[in-house]
C-alpha cells in the first residue's frame, strides 16, 4: 500500500510505542514523517532507520508543552518537506493515585503534556493542514476518555476526556476547510508507559485476555489519517480488546 505517497507527517511521541508504530507505518506506505520527541536519542535512531529503509525521515526535538517549540518544529516541517499534510497529536504521560493523593503540580504537568499539547500542537499546524488538501489530524486519547477510572489517574483520564471533546471541536471548526480531525482510544497497550504496572492484571481485565499491540493502534490512526476515512470527521474510535464493549 502507499497510502501515504506524497504526504508529510508529524508524530508527536515519535520515538516509541504507538508513535513510533505509527510513524513505521506510515513511512513504509510513503509518507516523509517528522518524528518529534523529547527522547532526541531515540528519535534520531527511528528517523535513522527509517531513512535507511527507503524512507523520508527527519527527528526533531519538541517538547509539546512549548508553543515556541511547536513553531519552530512546524516551520522546520515546512522547511524540510515543503508542507504538512498529517498531523498526530500522541504524546501523553500518565500519573498514579487517587485524587487525594494526586499533587497540583502532577495535575498539570500531566495536562499540559497530554492535553494542553494538543491544543498547541493543532494551533500551530493550522494554517499548514488547511493549506494541504488532505489535511487530516489524530489525538491519542484513551479509553479512559470515554469513561472514568477506579481510584486511579484523574489528571490523565480527564486530560483525555478534553482530547475527545476538542477533537470534536476542531473537526467541526475545520470541516469546511476540508481537514478532519478524528481520536483514538486506546486501552491497556504494551508499550513503555504501562512502566511496572501488573500487566496479568490488566490482561485479566481485558475480554481479549491479552494486552494490545502499538501496531494495532497505529492502524487504525493510520487509517483515520489516511484517504481511505475520508468522510470521517470528529470520530471517537476505541482499541481496547473490549473493554468498554
Ligand atoms: P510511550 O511511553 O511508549 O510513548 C510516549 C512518547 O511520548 C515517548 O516517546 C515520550 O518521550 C513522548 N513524550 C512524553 N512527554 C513528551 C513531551 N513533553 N514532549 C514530546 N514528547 C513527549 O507510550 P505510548 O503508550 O506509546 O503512548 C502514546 C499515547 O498513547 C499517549 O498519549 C498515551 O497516553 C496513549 N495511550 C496509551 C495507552 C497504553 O496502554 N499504552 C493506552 C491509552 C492511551
Amino acid at each position: 500500500m502507499s497510502r501515504f505517497k506524497g504526504r508529510v507527517a508529524l508524530v508527536t511521541g515519535g520515538a516509541s510505542g504507538i508513535g513510533l508504530a505509527t510513524a513505521t507505518r506510515m513511512a513504509a506506505e510513503g509518507a516523509a514523517v517528522v518524528i518529534a520527541d523529547v527522547q532526541d536519542a531515540k528519535a534520531h535512531v527511528v528517523a535513522a532507520e527509517l531513512t535507511a529503509n527507503g524512507a523520508s525521515a527527519l527527528a526533531v526535538h519538541l517538547d509539546v508543552t512549548s508553543e515556541e517549540g511547536w513553531s519552530a518544529a512546524v516551520a522546520t516541517t515546512v522547511e524540510t518537506f515543503g508542507k504538512l499534510d498529517i498531523l498526530v497529536n500522541n504524546a501523553g504521560i500518565g500519573d498514579n493515585g487517587t485524587i487525594e493523593e494526586t499533587s497540583l503540580e502532577t495535575w498539570q504537568k500531566v495536562v499540559a503534556v497530554t492535553q494542553t499539547s494538543v491544543f498547541l500542537g493543532t494551533k500551530a499546524a493550522a494554517a499548514a493542514l488547511k493549506a494541504s488538501g488532505h489535511g487530516a489530524v489524530v489525538n491519542t486519547s484513551s479509553m479512559f476518555g470515554i469513561s472514568g477510572g477506579f481510584g486511579t489517574s484523574p489528571a490523565y483520564h480527564a486530560a483525555k476526556g478534553a482530547v475527545r471533546i476538542l477533537t470534536k471541536n476542531v473537526a467541526l471548526e475545520w470541516a469546511a476547510a476540508g481537514v478532519r480531525v478524528n481520536s483514538v482510544h486506546p486501552g491497556f497497550i504494551d508499550t513503555p508507559i504501562l512502566g511496572e504496572t501488573d500487566r496479568d492484571g490488566l490482561r485479566a481485565a481485558t475480554p481479549m485476555g491479552r494486552l494490545g499491540k502499538p501496531e494495532e493502534v497505529a492502524a487504525v490512526i493510520t487509517f483515520l489519517a489516511s484517504d481511505d476515512a475520508s468522510f470521517i470527521t470528529g470520530a471517537e474510535y476505541v482499541v481496547d480488546g473490549g473493554f468498554l464493549a
